[in-house]
């Protein structure tokens, strides 16, 4: 795949996850607007166009806004002419707690920022892709996007299972577009996310005996988006070294 000259949107990009695949973009020649609510997505931005010698335009902005989705597309098409990639990739963790006890605050945030977000950004970056001459969405799911982990997140679970609906839905509907919509689930991968969590539970149910790390992920969207994957579309990809096998 000749990568140069195409360009791609990522949220969520100034660490973890997103910043893993901003690198991966980068590393081939793709130019970029990356977006986090944390203002360090901007050194983020200056560090890898020096690296890698790509442009990468910043915005702070919070993603749960649909006007952040707009200004995102728009950036792409005044700086760059046109998108080809997008990684919807901006998320947060869940509070797991009994059903009575899930303030309506809590479930509205998260499907604020880990379901909403999503669709704005799909909604702004169709029209451009299919302009563009056709494009690659990839909407970060997780693996609790296919099955539930006991005790877990209900509002956490229950937006990753709506992106994996909406990236199929999308995929059927804009296939014609030379769109092609895919969701990754990731296993459990160490991101400032998931310090906190219990680390053991998961290696004890991971087949490849080890943790996912954020270019695991990272380099996985980027061959999504590659030629190499151009017959993959609406698909809710694994990358969780078998976790969801056992
Ligand atoms: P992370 O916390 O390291 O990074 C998430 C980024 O999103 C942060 O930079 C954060 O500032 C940004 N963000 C949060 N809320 C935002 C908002 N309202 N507007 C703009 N930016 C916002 O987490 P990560 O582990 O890299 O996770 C990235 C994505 O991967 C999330 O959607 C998460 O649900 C998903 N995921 C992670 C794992 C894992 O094990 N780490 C597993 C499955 C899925």
């Amino acid at each position: 795949t000749n990568f140069s000259g195409k360009v791609a949107i990522v949220t969520g990009a100034a660490q973890g996850i997103g910043a893993a695949a901003v690198k991966a973009f980068a590393e081939v020649g793709v130019d970029l607007v990356i977006t986090d609510i944390s203002d360090s997505v901007k050194n983020l931005a200056k560090q890898i166009s020096t690296e890698y010698k790509v442009n990468v335009e910043a915005l702070v902005a919070d993603i749960s806004k649909p006007e952040t989705a707009i200004e995102l597309s728009n950036i792409a098409l005044d700086k760059f002419g046109r998108l080809d990639f997008a990684f919807n990739n901006a998320g947060i963790g869940g509070k797991p707690a009994h059903v009575k006890d899930l303030d309506n605050e809590q479930w509205l945030n998260v499907i604020n920022i880990n379901l909403n977000s999503v669709f704005y950004c799909i909604k702004a970056q169709v029209p451009l892709m299919t302009k563009s001459g056709g494009g690659v969405i990839i909407n970060n799911s997780s693996v609790c996007g296919l099955r539930p982990i006991d005790g877990s997140s209900i509002e956490y679970t229950a937006a990753k299972h709506a992106v994996v609906g909406l990236t199929k839905q999308v995929a059927v509907n804009h296939g014609a577009e030379g769109i092609r919509c895919n969701a990754i689930c990731p296993g459990f991968i160490t991101t400032p996310l998931t310090e906190d969590q219990d680390t053991d539970w998961f290696l004890a149910r991971i087949p490849q005996k080890r943790l996912g790390t954020a270019d695991d992920i990272g380099k996985m969207v980027r061959s999504l988006c590659s030629d190499d994957s151009s017959y993959v579309n609406g698909v809710a990809l694994q990358v969780d070294g078998g976790y969801l096998q056992t």
